[in-house]
């Protein structure tokens, strides 16, 4: 534990500016609830041994990610301001709640929240998508796997190609994230500016 160092940082993109939204559950108290889920996540896998992060932290402001992090886009459709979409991609799991596609530019997460709207636990099930996504940014889309697909060898929960606010995090979820973090995957950051509808 004690040469556990630095941040794992999600930067998450998307609906910085809530008051382009009509829809209340987008505002600034729902933001802060998916990122301290996501925090709260990855702040239990970072004290898992084979973590070399001490912590984890996010932003939904713009900013320069260090070579490990990780990108997610919050985008509203899959139609609309999806950046997978824009660069005719083929997403490694094209859900209708997100996906994840290694392009030459950067690895692209992102995840659509209207296919959500007005869910129970609404936050919780967005930061369970956006763990998932993470799941196939850091382990099975990168050139470098670390299993081959998560859908079956990611060990269940939020692993899972269909994800709840009920979906857990399990103990292989935690173990192959551990040892994954440190792990540089280029992220696509050329468009963390867009205003994603
Ligand atoms: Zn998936």
């Amino acid at each position: 534990m004690a040469d556990k160092s630095g941040v794992f940082k999600i930067w998450l993109v998307g609906m910085a500016n809530p008051t382009s939204f009509n829809y209340n559950c987008y505002g600034e108290g729902t933001m802060y609830a998916i990122g301290m889920k996501l925090k709260t996540m990855f702040n239990q896998i970072c004290q898992h041994d084979a973590s070399k992060f001490a912590s984890a932290d996010y932003s939904w402001d713009p900013g320069t990610p260090a070579d490990t992090d990780v990108v997610v886009y919050v985008c509203g459709t899959k139609e609309r301001g999806s950046i997978i979409k824009s660069k005719s991609g083929k997403p490694i799991h094209d859900s209708a709640s997100g996906g994840t596609y290694p392009y030459t530019g950067g690895m692209i997460s992102e995840v659509y929240l209207r296919e959500i709207d007005g869910a129970a636990n609404f936050s919780t099930v967005a930061a369970n998508i956006i763990f998932h996504e993470i799941m196939h940014n850091k382990l099975d889309a990168p050139t470098e796997k670390t299993v081959f697909d998560i859908h079956s060898l990611g060990g269940g929960g939020l692993a899972s190609p269909v994800v709840s606010a009920g979906t857990a995090l399990t103990d292989k979820n935690i173990a192959l994230m551990a040892g994954a973090l440190s792990k540089k995957v280029k992220q696509y950051t050329a468009e963390m500016q867009k205003a994603l509808l």
